[in-house]
């Protein structure tokens, strides 16, 4: 990415070989503005159509997605410098997700009937949850299609309009997917993307027409917005990665579980919010699993599996990282050598003290932790002991145990005997706790996120002798009230 001087443009790089992808309009507070305005009129077109025209028109978006892979794939390839096979993945996850927030949404939001309770016998209770009117979304580089769309289809589903504002790095992406998206809706800008750096990102946060932010990115930025959130009492969904650690239990497939924690490390150069950065092993099989991953770990290759490190201020943060990590522990695989910008070798340390900024603070590069523990128990309270709290993994044959340990692990998703799988199934929410951020995308958590509920209860006749909110109550009504509810509630026996 560079700016030039006093210019209202900027330009992504491949970050592969510098060269210019695209040329983007730094947009300021003012266009912001003119843009969250914009979405707030085609917001309420939006949110009229009701949710079954909504759903034809996110289903045909889905087509249009799909039949633009390739295009959308090389894009992201040239602007993340990921190969385009994992850019394919990433895309077709979004379209899974397109898929299920359209064919969801009526259900989840559309007005249903509650039982309004004995006390309220007379009464018709119904809940819907409406649209907010203009979402904004602050999106990163790292998955500039899948996790940006996480928010952005399901607000869009949920009846919003979408002010997108992607990374700096990756704003041809973005671009490109609200390009797409007015193919299928021609009418009114439901989706529009304003580019720019950290400003263009600060005005949409701090703009009084937004009815909530969706942020993906670092936990210090996340404070930033919140801030700019604070003035007009914006919420917020926060989504601010993590230092994800995998448990290999003593029965664990350790071929398996090398293998997951390997990809789960090094796929996407490390740069995945859900990615493993730490790995507890049960003394037991410690070492057939060091052999097995220093094994497959050693088989890949930075600019053939995954591509170089997008960001390059990245760089210095993952190689201060190994750097305290082999000065306090053991490097099994690569080392400070390993760093050769913009790729960034594989690298596997073991014995890296608790305290070391690689064991605590999110690397985002393709290096891993190995930490020896006395059973599963003890990985498992090492795992939580961490500012973060987002994903987390285990390996164990016993389904029970390593259910357990997922229940109890620190953090929004927990994968058994995969790696990051909860991430492709549409249904189950995603985000996380403690410094990963808080708030939920994905799933039927994922729709509500992006819509307030409203309650309305309906007087279907009055009740006789017990109007109750009335200047007009006497001493009987509320006897007959007492009576009732001891009727209702005084036993207790249950
Ligand atoms: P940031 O948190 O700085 O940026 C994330 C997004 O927020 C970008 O779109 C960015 O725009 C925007 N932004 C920056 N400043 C502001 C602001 N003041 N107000 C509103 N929006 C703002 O992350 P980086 O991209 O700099 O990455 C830094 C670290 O964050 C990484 O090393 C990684 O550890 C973590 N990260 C985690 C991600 C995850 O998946 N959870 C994703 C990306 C990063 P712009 O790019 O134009 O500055």
């Amino acid at each position: 990415m560079t700016v030039s001087a006093g210019s209202r443009s900027f330009d992504s790089l491949d970050p592969a070989t510098g060269e210019v992808v695209g040329t983007h309009p730094v947009h300021s507070a003012a266009d912001v503005r003119a843009a969250v305005e914009r979405a707030a009129a085609a917001g309420r077109w939006w949110a009229g159509l009701g949710h079954a025209a909504r759903k034809t028109r996110l289903l045909d978006f889905k087509a249009v997605l799909t039949q633009n892979i390739r295009r959308i794939a090389a894009l992201v390839s040239a602007e993340t410098g990921k190969p385009r096979g994992d850019a394919t993945l990433e895309i077709v996850l979004a379209i899974a997700h397109t898929d299920w927030a359209a064919r969801h949404a009526a259900k989840v939001l559309g007005p249903r009937r509650v039982f309004p309770g004995l006390l309220g016998a007379n009464l018709s209770a119904t809940l819907e949850y409406r649209p907010l009117g203009v979402v904004g979304v602050i999106g990163p580089w790292n998955y500039p299609v899948f996790t940006p769309a996480g928010s952005i289809v399901y607000a869009l589903a949920a009846g919003n309009a979408v002010v997108f504002k992607p990374s700096e790095y990756t704003p041809g992406t973005g671009a490109l997917l609200a390009e797409l998206f007015a193919e299928s809706v021609p009418e009114h800008p439901v989706l529009q993307v304003v580019t720019g750096l950290g400003e263009t990102g600060a005005a949409l946060a701090g703009d009084p027409g937004i009815g909530k932010i969706a942020f993906t990115g670092s936990t210090p930025t996340a404070k930033r917005v919140m801030t700019a959130c604070a003035q007009n009492l914006t919420p917020l969904v926060a989504e601010c990665g993590g230092k994800d650690a995998m448990i290999v239990a003593a029965d664990a497939d350790l071929r398996a579980a090398a293998d997951a924690a390997v990809w789960g490390a090094m796929s996407n150069a490390g740069q995945t919010c859900v990615g493993v950065e730490r790995v507890y092993v049960v003394d037991t099989v410690y070492e057939p699993f060091m052999r097995e991953l220093t094994e497959i770990a050693g088989r890949v290759r930075a600019g053939e599996h995954y591509g170089p490190i997008t960001m390059p201020g990245q760089l210095d943060v993952i190689d201060r990282h190994i750097g305290a990590a082999v000065a306090s522990g053991t490097a099994v695989l690569g080392g400070p050598g390993s760093v050769r910008r913009p790729y960034v070798d594989p690298v596997v340390v073991e014995d890296v003290p608790a305290d070391s900024p690689a064991m605590r603070e999110e690397t985002f590069g393709p290096t891993v932790t190995v930490s020896r523990v006395a059973d599963a128990e003890e990985a498992l309270a090492l795992a939580n002991a961490s500012a973060y709290g987002l994903g987390g993994t285990v390996f164990s044959r016993d389904k029970r145990r390593a259910m357990d340990l997922a229940r109890r692990m620190r953090g929004g998703m927990t994968a058994i005997n995969s790696i990051i799988s909860f991430a492709g199934v549409p249904a189950l929410p995603f985000g996380g706790v403690g410094d990963s951020g808080f708030g939920r995308i994905h799933g039927a958590d994922g729709l509500r996120e992006f819509a307030r509920p409203k309650a309305i209860s309906r007087q279907r006749f009055p009740l006789p002798g017990m109007n109750l909110t009335s200047f007009s109550r006497g001493q009987a009504e509320l006897d007959r009230l007492v009576r009732l509810v001891t009727i209702l509630h005084g036993r207790r026996k249950h």
